[in-house]
């Protein structure tokens, strides 16, 4: 094989983006829309997943669910959603005689996530929980089951899953394009650690960064292998011992493949990082940044750096997905088991942090 720069070799096979068709497309005809109420309107509900259910096409924002009464007046005004679906904790079981609203969306601090999303589905609703999906990989595997029981569908808030230059760099990493991938870095880190976060609260958040920013590292290099590491090594700093109590500020670790294959990540909330660089032979491609959302990703390789433009809201691609697996009845791509799969690889980082030994982990 002749060489090519990585940038070069994915121009040949086959166009720049892989995305799936059908993730973009799909069957369904575009005028019917499922209805989406949001559960927590904090930053990530307010900031992100509003504004792009205004640019969804398969779904729209019908609902709410608040415990902050000033919120539901703003919210209302903002989205044109009417009282009758503006629900708080205490009624929140209502949804289930709500039929405008087919899809519940999670966007609650981490450790309410299981229980929502448990009460979702048994008032028959589709739902979205965010990342971490729950707060260990038992968790997980009981919403994955009530999801079972109920006959409904269940997707985690992995917007990355759906974008288009994080499926280029999955690509490029497993064509057989100058050997096998060999070494990987996947980090995140910001400077957001701040007194009364739930965040760092241990029983809110459930480890910091790890908890936190944890999903996204580790999806990047676990689908960049395109196989489960079979054990990691992990360290715990912290910077700040009045700050981070039963947590560590900044966590790395080191993901072992079966074929020799190694990863290092960094996860932090004292510093800034986000990068995801795959080599292998003499070749490398890196998207810096990589997990933030709605950043211009910068994809580089030896010989090229191309600025890549994002999608302005990489969610409505993510619940225009989910809303058109509802409809034509098709697997969820970011699917519970794969946050389950993530889980399990943060459970055995925070394993290997209290024995100080490389932990295996399970399949
Ligand atoms: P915020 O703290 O900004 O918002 C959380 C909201 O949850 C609050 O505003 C509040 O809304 C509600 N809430 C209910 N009970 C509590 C409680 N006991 N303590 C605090 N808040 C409570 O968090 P974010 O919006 O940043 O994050 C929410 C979830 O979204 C997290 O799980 C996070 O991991 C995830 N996330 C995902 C991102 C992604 O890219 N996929 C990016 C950012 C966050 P109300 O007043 O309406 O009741």
């Amino acid at each position: 094989m002749t060489r090519r720069t990585a940038i070069g070799s994915l121009a040949t096979i086959g166009g720049a983006i892989a995305i799936s068709p059908t993730l973009l497309s799909g069957m369904v005809s575009e005028d019917k829309k499922l209805g989406v109420a949001l559960v927590g309107l904090g930053n990530y509900a307010t900031l992100q997943l509003g504004p792009a259910l205004r640019q969804t096409k398969v779904c729209e924002l019908r609902g709410i669910v608040t415990g902050t009464p000033e919120k539901a007046v703003n919210w209302q005004k903002e989205y044109g959603i009417s009282p009758e679906h503006t629900y708080d904790y205490e009624t929140f079981d209502r949804l289930k005689d709500d039929p405008a609203i087919d899809i519940v969306y999670i966007v609650l601090p981490n450790f309410m996530h299981a229980e929502y999303t448990i009460r979702a589905l048994q008032a028959g609703k589709h739902v979205i929980c965010e990342k971490p999906m729950g707060m260990d990989a038992a968790e997980c595997e009981t919403m994955i089951a009530a999801a079972k029981k109920a006959g409904r569908k269940l997707q985690v808030g992995y917007r990355l899953f759906y974008e288009p230059h994080h499926l280029q760099m999955m690509k490029w990493a497993q064509e057989p394009f100058e050997g096998r991938i060999r070494l990987m870095e996947t980090s995140l880190g910001f400077d957001m650690a701040r007194p009364g976060l739930w965040r760092i609260d241990p029983k809110m958040g459930g480890g910091g960064a790890l908890m936190d920013l944890g999903p996204y590292v580790i999806q990047a290099a676990r689908r960049a292998a395109g196989q489960m590491p079979v054990s990691v090594m992990a360290q715990g700093y912290i910077d700040d011992p009045g700050l981070y109590k039963g947590i560590y500020g900044t966590y790395a670790w080191q993901l072992r493949f079966a074929d020799h294959t190694v990863c290092n990540s960094t996860v932090s909330f004292s510093a800034y990082v986000d990068r995801y660089y795959v080599a292998k032979g003499n070749q490398f491609l890196e998207l810096k940044p990589a997990f933030a959302a709605n950043s211009k990703l910068t994809l580089q390789d030896r010989e090229n750096a191309t600025t890549l433009p994002s999608a302005e809201f990489q969610q409505a691609t993510q619940m225009d997905a989910f809303a058109r697996n509802i409809l034509d009845d098709t697997p969820v791509v970011a699917s519970g088991e794969e946050a389950r799969t993530d889980m399990r690889i943060i459970d055995a980082i925070k394993e290997s942090l209290k024995s100080g030994k490389e932990v295996d982990i399970p399949r």
